[in-house]
């Protein structure tokens, strides 16, 4: 979720005043107020002690008034110490005046001030194709990840300077401006940008759409909806393009978890190319090696890598299939038909599938399992009027009582998506502990903690991060970028002419980015995993699955139109 942006007001010395009192220089402010109080402090009490010595009285007040007027160099001469001891701290407090006064505080307006000249607040002229991003929360960050992945410069619009400079000092381009503002907008170029991407509340992002329009009819904008209901606002604002992150996040959640069979999931596609999941549990499959398993012969579909407790692999021959296994498979739907003949007699379980945390994300995913014919039980702290009676189980998930009553002891999977990833984690932990032979699919929130719920025992974890970014990223790219699950995309991209003519060996696009191919289209046909003694084509499209490091490598390798 995005943090709060803050309002600055425009113009006048109160908003240079506000603006130099951005969190950064008010750290600083109050380190160098900590150090003159210290100072006073030390130097007033050293005062009465050393005074007391030389049998000289005098009131706390005096005490400061002395170390005060001595620090700032005034000397009036109406208290003085007649001792070396005395002296010695009159000196001492003369020189520590100097120093506060005459270079920490001059060093530190000029901080001020250079902070205040750094922050950015327009573009250069002729500035465009750019991407229009708003503060940084954990959605704009991964997308900026993905932009710089794919050289796409971007600005990030952000109200307070503070956090401006420090995005800025972190490597972010970053434009001050006020978010209500249209000229802000027009000074971000929006009429020559390739799109304006909004990921704040639903009525921050309305008005802000308001005043995109303002500055410029036609550049699309993309914007994220927490509730649905906000959509049609939303579009009615002049937004482009919704995105329902937790309805599509639940979608997400629901189609990694697969039925209580053995039969093919579709998790997306990329025209007639069709790239589902299978697990291999109970099927005689297990203990097979994929060579063993002659799925390739028998059904037509390629098996692009296993998943094992959510580790990725590729599609080594001699790979033993296991009953954790989960089969990625490519291929038409008529393939992946012929597969369903031959594995729909192997069933594994016919229970609900447990969800918990029934909130938008939750719901989303059970109305998903629903479509799909699966049913399903859900576990919250609060009651939901739209979850049917028998489907619903109120408590404390954190509770194993709660999970046996809803049927842990029976189900093939759970999906855990509480609004905390703490205790997403625990969750994880605890679901592993009562069945570890369980499916387990988590919801992060922050990308972070992806590897944690990994390492808790989850098979796949999706965050709305990476979920938003690539979101936006496909609208950029046009559709061509699958996400397999978190950091495993399959992608599609022209080929680069560098590659032209080349087998996939002899280029040695694994062995140089660990990307693996897909496929080739060409013409209109599609050449679904091609050998590797296979000539790439001279032009078309590449389509690909890798890691996004891998991905990163192969832009940076083969770069497009390279
Ligand atoms: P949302 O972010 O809209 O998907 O909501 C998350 C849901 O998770 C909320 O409805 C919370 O009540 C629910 N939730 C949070 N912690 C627990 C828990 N320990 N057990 C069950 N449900 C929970």
């Amino acid at each position: 979720m995005p943090p709060p942006l803050n309002r600055v007001m425009a113009g006048g010395p109160g908003d240079l005043l506000r603006r130099r009192a951005s969190s950064r220089n008010l750290q600083l402010l109050r380190r160098f107020l900590a150090v003159f109080l210290l100072i006073v402090t030390v130097s007033t009490l050293l005062f009465h002690l050393i005074m007391g010595m030389e049998g000289q009285e005098h009131d706390f007040i005096t005490g400061v008034y002395w170390t005060i007027s001595t620090m700032t160099t005034l000397g009036l001469g109406d208290i003085v110490f007649t001792g070396a001891a005395g002296r010695v701290l009159t000196l001492s407090v003369v020189l520590s005046g100097i120093v506060y006064f005459l270079i920490f505080i001059p060093f530190m307006l000029i901080r001020l001030f250079q902070s205040v000249e750094r922050a950015p607040r327009d573009l250069p002229a002729g500035t465009r194709g750019h991407i229009v991003l708003i503060d940084a929360d954990v959605v704009t960050k991964a997308l900026i990840r993905k932009l710089d992945q794919f050289s796409y410069p971007y600005v990030i619009i952000v109200e307070d300077t503070g956090r401006g400079l420090q995005l800025h000092d972190e490597g972010y381009h970053v434009l001050i401006g006020e978010l209500d503002s249209v000229e802000t907008f027009r000074r971000a170029r929006v009429d020559t940008a390739l799109m304006v991407a909004l990921t704040a509340t639903d009525e921050l992002n309305t008005s802000m759409a308001l005043k995109i329009r303002e500055a410029h009819p036609h550049v699309p904008i993309v914007a994220t909806a927490r509730a649905l209901a906000s959509g049609d606002i939303l579009v009615h604002a002049g937004c482009t393009r919704i995105l329902p992150l937790s309805e599509l996040l639940g979608q997400s959640l629901s189609r990694r978890t697969l039925g209580g069979d053995a039969m093919t999931h579709v998790i997306g596609h990329f025209d007639t190319l069709l790239i589902a999941e299978a697990t291999v549990s109970g099927t005689p499959l297990v203990n097979k090696t994929l060579r063993e398993s002659n799925l390739r012969n028998m059904t037509g579909l390629t098996v692009l890598g296993t998943w094992e407790r959510g580790v990725y692999r590729g599609a080594e021959a001699d790979r033993v299939l296991t009953d954790n296994t989960i089969l990625v498979l490519a291929g038409s739907r008529q393939q992946l038909k012929t597969y369903d003949e031959l594995f729909c007699i192997y069933h594994i379980s016919e229970a609900p599938v447990i969800i918990i945390g029934g909130g938008s994300v939750g719901r989303a995913a059970g109305a998903d399992l629903h479509e799909r014919g699966m049913t399903y039980r859900l576990i919250d702290l609060h009651p939901h009027a739209d979850v049917p009676d028998e489907s619903f189980i109120r408590g404390d998930a954190t509770d194993q009582a709660v999970l046996v009553r809803a049927g842990i002891n029976d189900t093939h999977s759970v999906i855990i998506t509480t609004n905390d990833d703490a205790t997403n984690v625990y969750l994880t932990i605890l679901c592993r502990k009562v069945r570890p032979d369980l499916k387990i699919v988590s919801r992060a929130t922050a990308e972070t903690s992806v590897q944690t719920l990994h390492q808790a025992g989850a098979d796949f974890v999706m965050s709305y991060a990476s979920m938003g970014a690539n979101f936006m990223l496909n609208m950029l790219r046009g559709g061509n970028i699958l996400m397999i699950a978190e950091g495993l995309d399959v992608f599609r991209i022209a080929i680069p002419e560098t590659l032209e003519g080349k087998t996939i060996a002899a280029a040695g696009i694994f062995e140089r980015t660990g990307c693996i191919v897909v496929a080739f289209e060409h013409e209109a046909t599609m050449e679904i995993n091609p050998p590797p003694d296979s000539a790439i084509p001279a032009s078309g499209k590449i389509i690909l699955i890798g890691s996004a490091e891998a991905e990163e490598l192969f832009l940076r390798t083969y770069p497009p139109g390279g």
